[in-house]
């Protein structure tokens, strides 16, 4: 058997390298094994249009600090994924792609990790599991009730408004990916319907500068994930944001779609049901969450010296369903 590594990481995405780069410094010998191409899921799971949310000069990797003239900007996926090429040629880690890893055993006796591949076996003292927690679609259980001749797609698939069949579309979850895909589609002249959850909101500028400006200012991701566990053991879902704008469920009204309640399910073969006495509720919770949380978080810190956020009232009034059912 081959001398065993100290480590083994699986999964070359931005955590998977950073892992890499911290273990290189250390001196520690290992390997990064990828299942495709550095930055998979970005190359493969991210629509046409998709910006980061987050801004560039938070999209930095370990010992690197953004310099560029463009530090409230946002990089497109493939700005991203050259970004975390040249971060992994630069400091010379060592990625091995088209390496997936499909087995992952403990062998106590000899005090190391197995990791089987197509390609072969490695042995490492250590394995860190970077393979993402975002890159494998979860759908809700109705949408097995859905008629068969209903196209269903999740956002990891979804590219454009044109790659879609002609007609209406109904987009279900109203937090970041559902927001911004239901904005493409209404830019494109599509017919939208969105589903809205529970999600928060949050602007994208604020007092002249990105929200997370303010965000890092404030100390708030420094505050650890433990706090952010709610008594229901859940952590609340990430508000609806925008990445070049602000979008919520007000701009998105204002662009034509229309909103509806938690989905509850499909009628008569093209009609949707949905809580629409719910919509209302749902927005102002969004509303509440953004008032709250900035407030919270940047209206009392002292980059702030203490001024408040004056709270907007909601302006747009909301489609509220009526007699007739959206149809599909
Ligand atoms: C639509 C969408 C938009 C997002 N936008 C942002 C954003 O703007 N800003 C932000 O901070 N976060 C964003 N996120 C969250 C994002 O998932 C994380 O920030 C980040 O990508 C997580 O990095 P990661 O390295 O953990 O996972 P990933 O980037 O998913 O990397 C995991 C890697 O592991 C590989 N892998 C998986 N299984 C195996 C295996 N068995 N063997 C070998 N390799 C394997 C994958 O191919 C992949 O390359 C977004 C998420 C989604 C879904």
């Amino acid at each position: 058997m081959d001398r065993p590594f100290d480590a083994a990481v699986i999964g070359a995405g931005w955590a998977g390298l950073g892992v890499s780069y911290v273990m290189t410094k250390a001196g520690l010998s290992h390997r990064v094994l990828e299942r495709g191409r550095i930055g998979e899921t970005w190359l493969t799971q991210r629509w046409d249009s998709f910006h980061l949310n987050t801004p560039k000069f938070q999209t930095v990797m370990p010992g690197d600090r953004y310099e560029g003239p463009d530090p409230e900007g946002f990089y497109t996926h493939d700005e991203f994924v050259a970004l975390l090429e040249d971060y992994a040629k630069r400091c010379c880690l060592p990625v091995v792609t088209n390496t997936p890893v499909t087995v992952l055993t403990r062998d106590g006796k000899a005090g190391v990790y197995r990791l089987f591949t197509p390609v072969g076996e490695l042995t490492a003292r250590a394995v860190v599991i970077a393979s993402g927690s975002l890159n494998c679609a979860r759908r809700p259980e109705l949408a097995r009730a859905l008629p068969r001749a209903l196209l269903q797609i999740d956002p990891s698939v979804y590219r454009n408004p044109q790659a879609l069949p002609v007609g209406s579309v109904l987009v279900v979850g109203s937090a970041q990916s559902g927001g911004q895909i239901a904005e493409d589609l209404a830019m494109a002249g599509r017919v939208v319907f969105l589903s809205t959850g529970r999600t928060g909101r949050k602007p994208r500028r604020y007092r002249g500068r990105d929200v997370s400006f303010w965000e890092q200012k404030s100390g708030l991701f420094d505050i650890p994930r433990k706090d952010f566990v709610g008594p229901d053991g859940r952590i609340a879902g990430r508000p609806l944001l925008g990445a070049l704008h602000t979008i919520s469920l007000q701009s998105l009204s204002a662009q034509g779609v229309a909103l509806l309640g938690r989905f509850t399910g499909i009628a008569y073969g093209d009609q949707v049901t949905a809580d629409l006495d719910d919509v209302l509720r749902r927005s102002r919770h969004a509303q509440a969450h953004a008032r709250g949380r900035v407030e919270e978080n940047y209206g009392t810190n002292r980059a702030l010296n203490g001024r408040a956020l004056r709270s907007r009232s909601q302006r747009k009034p909301f489609w509220r369903g009526g007699s007739e059912r959206p149809r599909l």
